[in-house]
């Protein structure tokens, strides 16, 4: 269920026994061949899953821009900083005191600290809330396979398969350093870090199986803990 879609009195009741699940993605470059929505959509649909799987799930309209300053230089890349993305999240938790918890989906690894502190402050606060984000390799971290063969698997219109090309293929460790100096270009000059080429759908699809898993798992553990 999209709480786009509900009315208000749809939700006088059931609020509190509703978890609300936001999207947090980005809009940046993924490279030539995927479209600056990505991790946007792909955030959007692990909570699709996850209301799928978990009753009593409400999907909020997802927040498409994060912290994306590293992926500066890239034509159509679009950040609000960590600082704003912090106090966004806080702020729209806050907002939710009606549900029973948030569960914040996180498509964007550039979001991860400022949400870190959003949820330290909220829980601090009292506030029940949990953040997830899907694990990957460490080679293949921007728009590489995995994200490639998710979009391939969602059939979504905005890729370029005949456009992938490899970008950088060492693991995030030995290049974070030179990235955080010089942000992806400097690492990456097509904006890839990983190797889309033999993207698949049918590895998209496990791949978000195994994500929708691993957040149906942290969502049920949380619950039962809170
Ligand atoms: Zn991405």
């Amino acid at each position: 269920m999209n709480l786009g879609e509900l009315r208000s009195p749809q939700l006088t009741d059931r609020a509190a026994r509703t978890l609300l699940a936001v999207p947090l993605g980005a809009t940046e470059q993924h490279g030539p061949h995927l479209p600056l929505s990505t991790d946007t959509v792909i955030a959007t649909q692990l909570c699709r899953r996850l209301a799928d799987r978990i009753p009593d799930v409400v999907v909020a309209p997802p927040i498409p821009y994060g912290s994306s300053g590293e992926h500066a230089g890239f034509a159509g890349t679009l950040s609000i900083g960590q600082a704003m993305l912090t106090g966004l999240v806080v702020e729209l938790v806050r907002s939710a005191d009606d549900f029973a918890g948030v569960v914040l989906v996180n498509g964007h690894g550039g979001n991860a600290q400022p949400l870190r502190e959003a949820v330290r402050t909220l829980r601090a606060e009292g506030r029940t809330v949990m953040a997830w984000a899907p694990a990957g390799r460490a080679d293949d971290t921007h728009a590489g396979h995995t994200e490639t063969s998710v979009l391939l698997s969602l059939e979504h219109p905005g890729v370029a398969l005949d456009a992938a090309e490899p970008g950088v293929t060492a693991p995030l460790p030995d290049i974070i350093d030179d990235l955080r100096r010089g942000g992806v270009a400097a690492v990456s000059p097509n904006g890839v870090l990983g190797d889309p080429t033999r993207a698949s759908a049918d590895d998209g699809a496990a791949v978000l199986e195994r994500w929708t898993d691993s957040l149906v798992d942290a969502v049920a553990t949380w619950m039962a803990e809170s």
